[in-house]
């Protein structure tokens, strides 16, 4: 299937054709139509699947081509989107902003650590689709500066990582100041118990849609696995990252002080490198991540929680500094690189203690053996 017959207005087709998107990726085949169709979405999916156009476009198709439904007293929002991190919710709104570029439809995001000051203005200006992480949309919702009693869409993306972030009591509360009359499109990259029954709770007569979602990354990413001892680690990754054709990479560590000890042993080597992480300030980390698109910074170091959505057209390698105790959190770090059908590779560095145990879950999660050179 083309976009050109997958039903989305010419506003919508006009803003993707520049920025390369020929064909829908398999998500964006799955949910569009059915977004489009008016119903609520169920989707078992990861980012880097195109999971962010699969619900913006249809989204902006509609809003685009439909006057609100519910009328607020000044401009209403039309359309809510809540994600766990301030990284994915920037990276949503950027994306946003690119799809809306022909319609005129205005968006803004907001999240915590910074002054509400700018945010509180960009929503006094009237916004159709506001991109939000939970406690900083609650919070401006007890301030009465937003009102959500107009929203047509809302979307829950990454409901997993906020489940794990406990952001759950937040999200009740948000989901109870939106109106019943309204579609709801909800992701989330694993399934476990408590998010089908959250994703029940608030979904109605849901189509399900799923993109290979625990091992999609897995299959298109090449793996590998270093055994090494855990001092080594750092002279290993220099002797990765000193290898010329690597133009840049993702280092994942455990801790923010392991991210800050790689970089500062990684600039003793001459190699250029960033740690994002959630002991620095949001303007740290953007400036850092803004270097690293770039091409400035070769290496960025980050933790899990820092990571997510982190979005670069191209990443060469995602290495594991050590590897994750939850097999689905590796899934999410490879699945950083080999994006939009690029080619990526993951090498991770397991030691001889605990690792050996985590190497164990994820291989056992993905379903293969992961070759391990000694
Ligand atoms: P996401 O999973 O939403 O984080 O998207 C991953 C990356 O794929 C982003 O850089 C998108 O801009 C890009 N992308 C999404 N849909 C398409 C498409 N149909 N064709 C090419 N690139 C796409």
């Amino acid at each position: 299937m083309s976009f050109e017959n997958i039903g989305l207005n010419d506003c919508v087709l006009d803003a993707i054709s520049p920025l390369g998107y020929e064909q829908p990726t398999p998500i964006q085949e799955q949910a569009i139509p059915i977004v489009l169709q008016g119903k609520d979405l169920l989707g078992c999916a990861q980012t880097g699947t195109g999971k962010t156009a699969a619900f913006a476009l249809p989204i902006v198709h509609q809003l685009s081509s439909n006057p609100p439904k519910h009328k607020g007293r000044k401009k209403p929002i039309r359309a809510l989107i809540v994600s766990p991190t301030r990284e994915l919710t920037s990276q949503i709104n950027d994306n946003l902003r690119d799809y809306c570029s022909k319609s005129g439809l205005r968006t803004t995001v907001i999240y915590g650590g910074v002054s509400q000051h700018k945010q509180v203005s960009a929503l006094r200006r009237g916004v159709d689709i506001l991109v939000a992480t939970p406690g900083r949309l609650l919070d401006l919702c007890n301030q009465k500066l937003i009102d959500l009693s107009t929203i047509e869409f809302l979307v829950l993306d990454e409901a997993d990582t906020m489940l794990d972030m406990g952001f759950l009591p937040d999200i009740k509360k948000v989901i109870k100041m939106c109106p019943e009359e309204r579609q709801t499109l909800f992701f989330s990259a694993t399934m476990p118990n408590d998010i089908l029954k959250l994703s029940s709770s608030i979904l109605k007569d849901p189509e399900r849609v799923q993109i290979d979602a625990v091992n999609s990354a897995a299959e298109t990413v090449e793996q590998k696995v270093y055994s090494v001892r855990q001092t080594d680690k750092k002279d290993l990754l220099v002797h990765v990252l000193q290898d010329e054709s690597i133009y840049n990479a993702l280092v994942f560590t455990r801790t923010k002080h392991g991210a800050d000890k790689v970089e500062r042993h990684l600039r003793n080597n001459n190699i250029t490198a960033e740690a994002i992480h959630g002991n620095k300030s949001q303007a740290k980390r953007e400036k850092a991540l803004a270097r690293f698109k770039k091409g400035k910074v070769q290496v960025l170091v980050a933790t899990d929680i820092a990571s997510r959505g982190i979005d670069v057209e191209v990443l060469e390698l995602v290495v594991n500094f050590e590897l994750p105790n939850l097999p689905e959190s590796y899934v999410h770090r490879i699945g950083r690189t080999g994006r939009a059908g690029n080619e990526g590779l993951a090498i991770s560095f397991c030691n001889e203690g605990m690792e050996r145990n985590h190497l164990a879950g994820i291989q056992k999660l993905i379903g293969r053996e992961i070759e391990v050179i000694e």
